[in-house]
């Protein structure tokens, strides 16, 4: 099986429950407070290993409690977290606010994740040459992204970028990644095109495609995915489960595509081993904690066959 490197944030997220959102100048009393480790690259890099890939991590943390609280869960998980460094500045976190309704505000600050800067990109160069896939996101430093993109690429890596959250990025970047894997709204970012329907789906994908992209994967929530690729074009529909929280849905898919991908399975197999288990992951509560065992997701898709 061939080698993963993710590269990306490691957050503590803060859930706070509350009737309604306090008004500026207002304090509201909260009903509860969860801390539970996140950020897309932690998300992205635990569901690829529980799903059975050969993977690593790195990425920036701070030298405080909520760093310990997250590298002891690689840990756990079994995961190589020789490239995730340290730095005076505090983990990442993402503050999460839910009212009655179940709508919510979000406010990430990158802190450590910002501090993975140009001696960080020199220390993991050693797992860059030795991986064969990249997966990458848009919560480091753009430059940085941008910078490690540039160096996987010249390494003759399979570049899996996830252009989220949604940013501005150098118009060199894009044909470089392998696998550019955005949700509708992040398509419709990316391109300037709308994507509701099925048919503006396809027409952004093919814009990124006429501008370089190699394969475009649009997740689709639960409708599934939809596939613009040297090798397969089509829509790849998601399992009809009951949805409870769609929380790193999206980084679970990822995970498990980039899995499939390292097993040599074609790419319509590493969509559909994705949308199941991303499927399972919506329902289950949590990030990490709804990340699936491989066990689970192969008895799942063997019930379907
Ligand atoms: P993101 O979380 O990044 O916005 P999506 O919402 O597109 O990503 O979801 C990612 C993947 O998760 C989908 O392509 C699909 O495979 C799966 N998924 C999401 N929501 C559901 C759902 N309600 N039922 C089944 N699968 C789902």
């Amino acid at each position: 099986m061939k080698n993963i490197l993710v590269v990306g944030s490691l957050n503590m997220d803060e859930t706070v429950r509350m009737d309604v959102f306090p008004s500026a100048g207002q304090t509201v009393v909260g009903s509860s407070v969860l801390y539970a480790p996140g950020g897309k690259g932690n998300n992205q890099c635990i569901a690829a290993k529980r799903l059975g890939g050969n993977v690593k991590m790195a990425g920036m943390l701070g030298n405080d409690a909520h760093g310990k609280t997250l590298r002891a869960l690689l840990f756990d998980e079994g995961i190589t977290d020789g490239c995730v460094f340290a730095c005076g500045l505090p983990t990442g976190m993402a503050q999460i606010q839910i009212d009655r309704e179940g709508q919510n505000r979000i406010c990430v600050v990158p802190s450590a994740n910002h501090a993975f800067g140009g001696a960080e990109i020199g220390k993991i160069d050693g797992a860059l040459r030795e991986a064969d896939f990249v997966v990458l996101q848009l919560e480091l430093r753009i430059d940085v992204t941008e910078e490690i993109v540039r160096r996987a690429h010249g390494y003759g890596k399979t570049i899996l970028l996830n252009p989220a959250p949604a940013a501005k990025l150098s118009p060199d970047i894009l044909p470089l990644a392998d696998y550019l894997i955005p949700n509708e709204s992040e398509l419709s970012g990316l391109t300037g095109l709308p994507s509701s329907t099925d048919g503006e789906v396809v027409l952004a994908s093919e814009k990124l495609r006429a501008s370089g992209v190699r394969n475009v994967i649009v997740t689709l929530g639960k409708r599934g995915v939809y596939a613009n690729s040297e090798t397969f074009t089509g829509f790849v529909p998601g399992f009809p489960v009951r949805a409870v929280d769609t929380v790193a849905a999206g980084d679970c898919f990822i995970g498990a595509f980039a899995v499939g991908l390292s097993e040599g399975k074609s790419v319509p197999d590493s969509l559909r081993f994705a949308n199941a288990a991303a499927a399972l992951s919506v329902q289950t509560e949590g990030a990490v904690p709804s990340l699936p065992a491989r066990q689970t997701v192969d008895a799942f898709l063997a019930e379907r066959y």
